[in-house]
């Protein structure tokens, strides 16, 4: 029989059939309250649909016509699902599921009755998703609530990508990529093995300092631009902060083809970037670790692969190295060097060696530069070179310097009158905001009058932090201490450094004075840096003069200072007392030459 409105009305409680007015009171009642459950349901943010157990559509509201992108005079009751999947289908909004299976899924619960299904969510072929609540009657009939959480979905996508995915880049972080090279290697056997590349850019930072952070960051993208070409031969890229990448690479003849990978990531990557106007040039060294077949724990690879990493930056960057297990000993060593360092300014195992500092063409010792050495109670006496780096990254660099400054000035301070001391400064005491007042302690401490107190800087410190470095260096200039030029020629841009700051002296690189019996460019550079620095007022010494043809070269180009192991090498204090106390031999009038000089150092 077919179910009418009518039939559902209640008899009065003499059980008599309503009278007509009664009739007429109780359908317009019943009219009332159709339209309070229209207007209830027309007016509910969730689509709604009840379908009875033919599984054909008696009620439908606005909303959910509207979820699927179809008119509301479209949705018909007496439609079956099928015909709503066609309309659906012509506008894009149907599941990705196919219609036959959707269908089941909706029907399926049907055998249970009163059965409930909560937080199904379907995304449909125009990218929305809808979660359904749905809800099987007792009759075999179904109604559903639809609701459109397309955005809260994005919403939790975009979280959950930004939690596996770096920001600038777009490219998966380290998270991501162990995992992902947690499952390569679970799926790797014996004939398909893993390698991992850690890619890091050399001399980035210098492009940060000098051209600022918004280029350094289009800089990153454009990398991770080269890097993605090689996406369909690798596994995974990823970044993992800074200036560094890295890659899965799974292979069947690893590690050759890593290697292979390595030497084209250099190349491409070397290849000069255009940004905004800037034409970039930076390099980039590779490390890389391969998998034991059908074995390896994906945190052992990725530390093997950045020890790789640090060989091939310490050995002269724009190189790739293959992990040996020989690297993990030497990390190994490096940290214990580590904490022997720390330890050793406590221990009193640093002591300064002074190189004289010669006047040309006088011949007359102008005054040392001191150089530190680490008298290590197993290794022995170990050069600056060796371990400076190494407190420069652990910031031990602080302390140690000072100390210099104190004993490089109390040691001057019992020299004769007039003899200098040159100090050398690292970049990383610039950062430091103790450094003016360490200078100013030192000379207090010394009684060392501040003009005989030289302090020789790097490019490095330069283009590190150019603001800082040069306050501090005019405030430590006021005191009346020199300013020098280390290492000068060795940098991009020494020649700029010259116009921005009044330095008192500029020391010339060894190389060039190395190079110049070599018949190469490096007589015409330093006679170009000499005439320069004589026109800005800026005294000139030669580093590393180790011949009479060099010095006689050196002379004749007029430059003003010299220093090397031909007129004298690094000296114990007590040397140097014993030296100045001969000065009249120093004091020579007679013409120059390292003859007399080496016979007043011996
Ligand atoms: P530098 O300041 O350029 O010092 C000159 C270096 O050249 C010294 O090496 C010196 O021994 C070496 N040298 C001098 N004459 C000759 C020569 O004729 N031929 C050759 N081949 N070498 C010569 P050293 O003492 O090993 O110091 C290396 C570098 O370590 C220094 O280069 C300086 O940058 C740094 N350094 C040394 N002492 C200190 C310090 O107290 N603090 C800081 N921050 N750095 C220091
Ligand atoms: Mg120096
Ligand atoms: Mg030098």
């Amino acid at each position: 029989m077919r179910h009418s409105p009518l039939s559902s009305l209640p008899a009065d409680a003499t059980g008599a059939p309503p009278g007509a007015a009664e009739h007429a009171a109780l359908l317009a009642d019943l009219h009332a309250e159709n339209r309070r459950f229209r207007v209830a349901v027309e007016n509910i943010s969730h689509g709604l649909s009840l379908f009875d157990r033919d599984h054909r559509l008696l009620v439908s509201n606005r909303r959910y016509a509207e979820i699927y992108g179809l008119e509301p005079q479209q949705m018909r009751p007496g439609m079956t699902m099928r015909d709503i999947l066609d309309l659906r289908a012509a506008v894009g909004s149907v599941t990705e599921m196919a219609p036959d299976d959707y269908i089941a899924w909706w029907t399926r619960h049907g055998e249970e009755s009163a059965r409930t299904v909560t937080g199904a969510v379907f995304r449909l072929k125009n990218g929305r998703y809808v979660a359904l609540r749905h809800h099987t009657l007792p009759d075999g009939g179904f109604v559903t609530t639809h609701e459109d959480v397309t955005e809260r979905r994005q919403m939790e996508e975009r979280l959950a990508h930004m939690a596996h995915h770096d920001a600038l880049t777009d490219l998966p972080n380290r998270v991501r990529l162990r995992e992902r090279l947690e499952a390569a290697l679970a799926e790797a056997g014996e004939d398909r093995r893993c390698a991992v590349l850690c890619i890091d850019l050399d001399r980035f930072k210098d492009v940060n300092d000098t051209l600022g952070h918004p280029v350094g960051d289009r800089l990153l993208q454009a990398v991770a631009g080269r890097l993605r070409r090689h996406l369909p031969r690798i596994d995974v890229l990823a970044r993992l902060g800074g200036d560094e990448f890295a890659m899965v690479q799974t292979s069947t003849e690893e590690p050759g083809d890593a290697v292979l990978l390595a030497a084209r990531l250099i190349r491409d990557l070397s290849e000069p970037y255009g940004i905004d106007g800037n034409r970039i040039i930076v390099g980039a060294s590779v490390g890389i670790a391969c998998a034991p077949p059908g074995d390896g724990d994906p945190d052992v690879l990725l530390r093997n692969a950045d020890l790789a990493l640090y060989c091939a930056k310490a050995e002269g960057r724009g190189r790739f190295r293959v992990f040996e297990p020989r690297m993990d000993a030497d990390a190994q060593r490096r940290r214990s060097l580590e904490l022997e360092l720390r330890q050793a300014l406590a221990a009193g195992q640093f002591a300064l060696v002074y190189q004289p500092l010669v006047s040309v063409p006088s011949g007359r010792v102008n005054g040392f530069e001191a150089l530190l050495r680490w008298h290590h109670p197993a290794r022995g006496c170990i050069a600056p070179g060796d371990f400076i780096p190494l407190a420069e990254d652990t910031g031990l660099i602080v302390p140690i310097g000072e100390w210099v400054l104190h004993h490089a000035c109390a040691e001057a301070a019992n020299w004769p009158d007039g003899q200098k001391v040159a100090v050398n400064l690292s970049t990383i005491q610039f950062r430091n905001a103790g450094l003016y007042d360490a200078v100013g302690s030192a000379l207090r401490a010394s009684g060392l009058a501040p003009e005989r107190l030289e302090l020789e800087i790097t490019e490095s410190a330069l283009i590190a932090d150019w603001d800082t470095t040069i306050a501090v260096l005019e405030r430590i200039k006021r005191l009346g201490v020199a300013v020098s030029m280390d290492d000068f020629g060795t940098g991009y841009s020494s020649l700029s450094y010259l116009r921005k700051f009044p330095f008192d002296k500029v020391k010339i690189d060894q190389f060039f004075i190395r190079e110049l019996s070599a018949g190469s460019g490096s007589r015409a550079i330093i006679r170009a840096i000499v005439d320069l620095c004589r026109a800005l007022g800026i005294a000139t010494t030669a580093e590393g003069v180790e011949t009479e043809e060099q010095l006689a070269l050196l002379g004749a180009e007029n430059c003003t200072e010299v220093q090397g192991f031909l007129l004298a090498r690094p000296m114990p204090p007590g040397d140097v007392r014993a030296l100045l106390a001969r000065a009249p031999l120093l004091a020579a009038e007679a013409p120059f030459g390292a003859a007399r000089l080496r016979l007043a150092a011996s």
